[in-house]
């Protein structure tokens, strides 16, 4: 559903992705880690187009984002990111609407849809991710578990093929991660396409079908769980895992 291949950003002077070459089929679950500056971030907002990249090819459902570099119009583009959404390590929703609205915004003033399709689809999410009884209430008054929920919810209104999250629990307490890894791991089982940079190495282990350790701007090593977890093969992702547990 994805292929990357030979993706290659700088910021002035310095290099964040390096050859950066990997495919994401549908229904896979992928899992991101490594140190921080290694590039994640930069990779994940290169494929949904927050970020340009210098060079390289990302193909998404079988439409090139970029060809070895070119990007198509604008237009285009947005057809092609219209089918990812994505979840940040902070929420951004806006303070002065309702969960509901938050969620309804922009099928509603962006895509123009039906206002009976999106409050029925806005039902279904929030309902999805536990948050049926706070439809009403302002982000003011969730818990940070809360509110990234919500995100998730206003990702999953645009009806999305392919779910990128970055970080999504890296700003909660330990007690409210479980219950926004637990919705990722509903999406999972329901065989949403979902790539996640994460430093939470259970979920990696458990939801994951495979991992991609990057470092220094490039893919070091991949493969699944088991295999990256208890047999690495590479000197820097071994002390890498060293590190994080
Ligand atoms: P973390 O785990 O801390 O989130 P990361 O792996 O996501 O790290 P990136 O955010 O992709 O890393 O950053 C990679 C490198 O690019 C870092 O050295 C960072 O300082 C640099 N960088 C990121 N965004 C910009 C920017 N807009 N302008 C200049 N440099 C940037
Ligand atoms: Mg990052």
């Amino acid at each position: 559903i994805i292929q990357v291949s030979n993706l290659q950003k700088s910021f002035g002077q310095l290099s964040v992705l390096k050859n950066i070459t990997f495919d994401v089929k549908k229904n896979d679950v992928i899992a991101v880690i490594g140190p921080s500056g290694s590039g994640k971030s930069t990779m994940l907002r290169s494929i949904i187009h927050l970020e340009k990249v210098d060079n390289g090819s990302i193909r998404i459902n079988e439409d090139d984002l970029v060809k070895n570099g070119i990007y198509p119009n604008d237009r285009k583009i947005k057809q092609i990111t219209h089918k990812m959404g994505m979840v940040f390590q902070h929420f951004n929703l806006f303070p002065h609407l309702t969960v509901k609205e938050n969620l309804e915004i922009a099928p509603l003033v962006v895509q123009s849809e039906k206002i009976e399709i999106v409050r029925k689809r806005s039902t279904e999410v929030l309902e999805k991710v536990g948050l049926s009884d706070k439809a009403n209430v302002f982000p003011a008054k969730l818990s940070g578990g809360q509110k990234q929920r919500v995100a998730i919810a206003r990702a999953l209104m645009m009806n999305p093929d392919i779910l990128l999250f970055d970080e999504p629990t890296s700003a909660l307490d330990p007690e409210l991660t479980g219950e926004v890894l637990k919705v990722m791991k509903i999406l999972a089982q329901e065989h949403m396409t979902m790539i996640v940079v994460t430093h939470e190495m259970g979920f990696a282990k458990e939801v994951a079908n495979r991992i991609l350790f990057m470092d220094n701007g490039e893919i070091v090593e991949s493969g699944s769980p088991e295999q990256l977890f208890s047999n690495p093969k590479n000197e820097r992702t071994k002390s890498f895992l060293t590190k994080a547990y």
